[in-house]
This record gives C-alpha cells, sequence and structure tokens, in this order.
C-alpha cells in the first residue's frame, strides 16, 4: 500500500493535518488490514492507532499491521480520547463514512479540534489495484462465472427468477465465494427494464429476455458482471436492441487506455446507443470502479473526470430499458494496461451464446 501512504502523507501536509480519522470499513480494510465490520484507524504523523470493540479485538491482533490496536467499550468516548491524546489541532476525517450523529458526538467531545472533513481527498484512492488485489478480483470473477455456467444449464421457461438466484449464490459459497456481492439481479420480461430488479417471484417465460446482474466476494473484493439471456429464438426488436448494447459495449471498451476520463469512455458508449435512437433508455452511468466495494472509483459516466491510470479496474455496463418491453445490459470488468485494457470478465457476451 505505498502509493496510498505516500498520498497520505501528501494530503496532510497540504491540508496541515496532524491526523485523519478513518471510519469506513473499506479504506481501514485497505490501510491497516482489519477485516471486521466496525472499528476506526486513526492515521496519525507519530503512528496508526486501530480501535475496535470485544467482539473483534482478538481478530485485530492477528490483521492489523503496522499499527497499535486498542479495545473500546463506547466508540466516540474512546476515539476522541485517543485523539485528544494526540494533542493534534486539525484532525481529518472520512466524511463520507462518518454519520452525522457520531460527528455531533465527536465535535462535543473535541471542543479544541477542528474536525476537517475529506471527501474528494480520497476520491480514487484505492481505484490503482496491486497484483495481490487483482489476483482477488480474478478469483471472485471466476467463481461468479463458473457457478453462472452450472446454474444456467437448468435454466429455463417456467422456472422463477428466485430460484435463478438461489442457485447461482449457494454456488457461489461451494466455490469458495464469500457471499454475493449484491442482491444478484434476475429480471425477466418487461422486469428487464427495471435496471435493478432484483430477482421476483416472476416465472420466467419463453421468448423473454433475461438480466442476470451477478457477483461474487472473495476475500473482501467483488466481482460485478451481467449477463442477458434470451428464451428461445430472439425476435427482430430483441435482436436490435442487443446488437446496439453489444456495440456500445465494444465501443466503450476499445476507448480504454491510460490518459483518457472516465466522461470521454461514457461518451463512446453513448454515442452508439444514442444513434441508434435509444438514448433516452439508457439512464445511468457506464460504469464504476470495483474493488473492496462494488462501486468505488473510478466514475465512468458524464461526470466522470478521474483520468484513467494504468491498474485501475472498473466496469463497463451499457444498457437499453425499454418500460413495458424489457431490457439488456451487458456488463464485463476490465484492467487498464499500458496501452488499452484486458478483460477480467470471460464469458461471452455474443448474442448467439446467450440463446437458451
Ligand atoms: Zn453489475
Ligand atoms: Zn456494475
Amino acid at each position: 500500500m505505498r502509493i496510498a501512504e505516500q498520498r497520505l502523507e501528501k494530503l496532510m501536509r497540504r491540508k496541515e493535518l496532524d491526523a485523519i480519522l478513518f471510519w469506513g470499513v473499506e479504506n481501514i480494510r485497505y490501510l491497516c488490514g482489519f477485516t471486521g465490520s466496525d472499528g476506526a484507524l486513526i492515521w496519525a504523523r507519530e503512528g496508526r492507532i486501530f480501535l475496535t470493540d470485544s467482539r473483534y479485538a482478538e481478530q485485530a491482533k492477528n490483521e492489523v499491521a503496522e499499527s497499535s490496536v486498542f479495545q473500546y467499550r463506547r466508540k466516540i468516548p474512546e476515539v476522541s480520547r485517543v485523539l485528544k491524546g494526540l494533542r493534534g489541532r486539525r484532525i481529518g476525517f472520512e466524511a463520507g463514512a462518518v454519520d452525522f450523529e457520531s460527528y455531533r458526538r465527536l465535535r462535543e467531545k473535541l471542543p479544541r479540534v477542528s474536525l476537517i472533513p475529506l471527501a474528494d481527498e480520497f476520491s480514487g484512492l484505492r481505484a490503482v489495484k496491486e497484483t495481490e488485489e487483482i489476483d482477488r478480483l480474478e478469483k471472485a470473477v471466476r467463481i461468479a462465472a463458473e457457478s453462472f455456467k452450472e446454474t444456467i444449464l437448468k435454466a429455463r421457461p417456467g422456472l422463477r427468477e428466485t430460484a435463478v438466484a438461489a442457485a447461482l449464490e449457494c454456488r457461489f459459497r461451494r466455490k469458495g465465494g464469500e457471499k454475493p456481492s449484491f442482491d444478484t439481479i434476475v429480471a425477466s420480461g418487461w422486469r428487464a427494464a427495471l435496471p435493478h430488479g432484483a430477482a421476483s417471484g416472476k416465472k420466467m417465460v419463453r421468448g423473454e429476455t433475461v438480466v442476470v446482474d451477478f457477483g461474487a466476494r472473495f476475500r473482501g473484493y467483488h466481482s460485478d458482471e451481467t449477463k442477458t439471456l434470451i428464451l428461445g429464438k430472439p425476435d427482430a426488436q430483441t435482436k436490435r436492441v442487443y446488437e446496439v448494447v453489444r456495440r456500445a459495449q465494444e465501443k466503450a471498451i476499445r476507448a480504454v487506455r491510460p490518459g483518457v476520463t472516465g466522461r470521454e469512455i461514457d461518451a463512446a458508449a453513448r454515442e452508439i446507443i444514442g444513434k441508434a435512437g435509444y438514448g433516452k433508455y439508457f439512464g445511468h452511468g457506464t460504469g464504476h470502479g470495483v474493488g473492496l466495494a462494488v462501486h468505488e472509483d473510478p466514475v465512468i459516466s458524464p461526470r466522470g473526470k478521474t483520468v484513467i491510470e494504468e491498474g485501475m479496474v472498473f466496469t463497463v455496463e451499457p444498457g437499453v430499458y425499454i418500460p413495458g418491453w424489457g431490457g439488456v445490459r451487458l456488463e464485463d470488468m476490465v484492467r487498464v494496461t499500458t496501452g488499452g485494457c484486458e478483460r477480467l470478465t470471460y464469458l461471452s457476451k455474443e448474442i448467439k451464446d446467450n440463446i437458451l
């Protein structure tokens, strides 16, 4: 985590901070290795202090590297006590992770300290992945993809969406996944027009398209992939929409290389969909970074200002959703290389391979 350490040191100098208080589980895990669900990490000039409660005290001693570990009974009073002990005057904190009530109580306990909210300053902190992180992401992708292949052998009209999701998620665990990255989306027929249509009790019907968005977590790292299946022979509109989304995804993936912005990658996909007349049916961004969180930097959307760097990992997932008809989304994860990118997800997105 050398790059992250250097960035934090620079940030502390620039903002004249005596310490930074980390509150969110993803950044805590990234910076000190703790895998539990609650704690606080104080990143100070003098050293690093990790605090957690009795449920995790033993685990923290084994996991946390390069930090002293303290156990608290009540989080805010104890974190405040340690911060007071540092005698710092300016403490930065993870504004996106500290809830308002905790912030209010921290301020009450630390009347002499300026608490400086940091949000954009952390953007991209975890965006460039190291080799070990890529290995975990690849393993997560493999667990999910192999589970998908086995599950889909038994998919047929008449089956409920929830049955497909349950079979998939059960296989994630059997293959070494910790849990699904998110509630598995299985959206068939008219429900495929809901971009986030978590599996329901609806039965799948011949002729429908089925959007399956799935991912598994492996050692903290998430995979995220979407396939659109067609149950039976696709009609003309299904073929047309599918091919538009596929071309949009290809074009966006080809646009990925160090130096471009997230916005430019998004525009590549949006242009194809817009020219085909489906612009108003593509409401979400083209992609997002993925790692310890399912959605993280960089943002690949019309608002994506981040300049893409080698080693970043993100999704490319354009879609077209037509109310009352259905939808198509295709999602792959890519890793940025010196001159372009490579796909981490490997299941085919060609229409001929997705007709059941
Ligand atoms: Zn997804
Ligand atoms: Zn996604």
